[in-house]
């Protein structure tokens, strides 16, 4: 159990260290995600269109002018410098432009070549160059951040508790992941690298309230650390142990047996190869194909998952396997049909943490979010990031 009685708040000076603390740690809990947009992307200009609400363009710190819904705007660096464009005005930068909201403000953004131009963002834009292109970072606040990150991931007609599950997970990793882009002077990205993030979430009402209903909450395990909220889509009716999938373990991704995914659509995969491409491949790994034990080479049934592929002391893992051939698991048979040869298999993903299709049939059952995340995860706690250093103090 987490302790609670940490603190003698009868003693004058702890409360007001405590209070001291207390808000410092509100005050970080409350700072705003600044997230890299279009990442990847090389471009000097983009336009962009107020929607709703009213900006303000600050330049340099000086601000130039305010913008109402409908305006349009350009920024570039082609001439070399930063520039804001917006008709006859050109204002040059030598370092920044803020697009700050003065009001709850929702805005578009188009770049050349790419087509964005559905997507609706909120929250302020800073502008700079970097290198000779143009670097466009949305500043907002983390929950606002959540909601978008579970649209763009989470996809649509799911229950409240999956997107419950989905927000929590998507809190933990940003939190837990900072300082990945700190070079860049972002905390992360809006692509794969980090989390998906195409804007606000406003398809899909459900996630909204989710976010509300799990406003601040993160998984920590029990050194209360943020975890690495490792998920996949399918585990084919077994999760994996972090370290037979990665190299080191991690005390709460510990593999058990998950039943919920098995009538899911990821559930069950085939693919066939032609057999000289497999038996080559098992050639060049060393595999003994001139001995009794080639027939198993085309003939592989493992009653569970193997880490290990037929003949365990080969040491041909099998995730490597899955690697080479772009199998969608490493939890498969090998059947032979004529020339050929058949993987058949189970699941899709890595199989580490929280299986999505498990969760999605858990919560379809009427399972909470808490037993979902306390299903995949072992010994893990749910506290609200703002007092974690509360439960951390010792
Ligand atoms: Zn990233
Ligand atoms: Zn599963």
């Amino acid at each position: 159990m987490l302790a609670c009685s940490r603190f003698n708040f009868a003693n004058m000076r702890g409360g007001f260290i405590f209070i001291l603390v207390l808000f410092s740690t509100l005050v970080y809990a409350n700072d705003p995600l600044k997230i890299g947009l279009f990442h990847g992307q090389e471009f000097l200009r983009a336009s962009f269109t107020v929607v709703k609400g009213q900006m303000e363009v600050v330049v340099d710190g000086e601000a130039l002018l305010k913008l109402q819904p409908g305006d349009q705007f350009d920024m570039s660096t082609a001439s070399g410098q930063l520039c804001f464009i917006k008709g006859e005005l050109q204002k040059k930068s030598s370092s920044r432009i803020v697009i700050r909201s003065i009001i709850p403000t929702l805005f578009k953004i188009q770049i050349a070549g790419f087509k964005a131009t559905q997507r609706l963002y909120e929250g302020d834009l800073l502008v700079t160059k970097v290198g000779s292109r143009l670097q466009l970072t949305n500043i907002l606040p983390l929950e606002n951040y959540v909601s978008g990150v579970v649209e763009a991931e989470g996809g649509a007609r799911h229950t409240m508790e999956y997107y419950k599950v989905q927000c929590i997970i998507s809190r933990t990793y940003a939190t837990a992941n900072l300082r990945r882009h700190e070079a860049e002077g972002f905390h992360l990205c809006d692509a794969t690298h980090c989390q998906v993030y195409h804007g606000v979430s406003r398809h899909e009402p459900l996630i909204k309230i989710a976010t509300q209903e799990t406003e601040d909450i993160v998984i920590v395990d029990q050194n209360i650390d943020l975890i690495t909220a490792a998920f996949h889509s399918n585990c084919g009716g077994h999760t994996n142990n972090a370290e037979d999938v990665w190299s080191k373990p991690l005390s709460y991704c510990i593999g058990k047996k998950d039943t919920f995914c098995l009538v899911m659509p990821n559930s069950n995969w085939e693919k066939s190869v032609e057999k000289t491409q497999w038996m080559g491949y098992l050639n060049k790994k060393k595999y003994p194909l001139e001995d009794s034990s080639s027939a198993s080479a085309v003939a592989y049934f493992p009653s569970e998952k193997e880490l290990y592929f037929a003949d365990s002391s080969l040491k041909i893992p099998n995730k490597v396997i899955r690697q080479d051939f772009k199998l969608k698991s490493a939890y498969f048979s090998v059947h032979q049909n004529g020339d050929k040869v058949t993987f058949i298999g189970q699941g899709f993903g890595h199989g580490v943490g929280l299986c999505q299709e498990g969760a999605i049939r858990m919560a379809s059952l009427g399972y909470t979010y808490k037993d979902i995340i306390h299903f995949y995860y072992t010994d893990v706690h749910l506290i609200p990031l703002r007092f974690r250093w509360f439960f951390a103090a010792e």
